[in-house]
């Protein structure tokens, strides 16, 4: 966003003005928490401010909707997928740590019995199973592009040894991270030589 449309969207927050309302969303980096253009609360430093044109682009950024606001009511976005994408930015930030179903309610602040109902209803599976998900994305992309070793591949997304990380990959995929390896880079090498 350049300087001058920044000024533009940031004078409308100032007046409180419903201008912008549903087209941009004001980021608060101080306090993580998305607001409309219009929110009633202090209105925020200009260098700490950060728009995005989608609400679901700030949360995914790890922003949290305001409660006064509520940035995600009558907007694209139900309240239950706001949640899920909520969930889905932690994932991405955290899939290399031990990411339990009490540790993502904790930090959501809700319980976990709802965090699982809920997700699973919007997007048709657990938050373990997308963690998991996420985890094997990374470690074939690192099979791929990188040049790390099977235990620090694993490592990087969650497995303190290699062999649980192999096994895991095993039962995932129906092959081994070698194999994987070997599939995707291994013939290409053969084909330019
Ligand atoms: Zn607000």
């Amino acid at each position: 966003m350049d300087q001058k449309l920044f000024d533009l969207v940031y004078q409308s927050v100032v007046n409180r003005e419903s201008t912008y309302d549903g087209v941009y969303y004001t980021a608060v980096r101080t306090t993580k928490i998305v607001c409309r253009p219009t929110c009633r609360a202090k209105i925020p430093h200009a260098s700490n401010v950060t728009f995005f044109h989608s609400l679901e682009g700030a949360l995914q950024a790890g922003y949290r909707p305001c409660k006064r606001c509520k940035p995600e009511a009558n907007g694209a976005l139900r309240p239950d997928a706001v949640l899920a994408v909520q969930v889905d930015a932690i994932i991405e930030t955290q899939y290399k740590d031990k990411l339990t179903l009490s540790l993502l309610a904790a930090s959501l602040a809700i319980s976990p019995y709802h965090l699982q109902r809920v997700y699973k209803q919007v997007t048709g599976y657990s938050p373990a199973e997308k963690t998991e998900r996420v985890r094997l994305t990374h470690a074939q992309k690192l099979l791929v592009e990188s040049r790390a070793s099977i235990a620090e591949i694993g490592a990087a997304v969650g497995y303190r040894s290699a062999s649980h990380f192999t096994s895991w990959f095993c039962r995932r995929t129906g092959i081994s991270p070698t194999a994987y390896q070997y599939e995707q880079i291994g013939g290409e090498t053969i084909d330019s030589e």
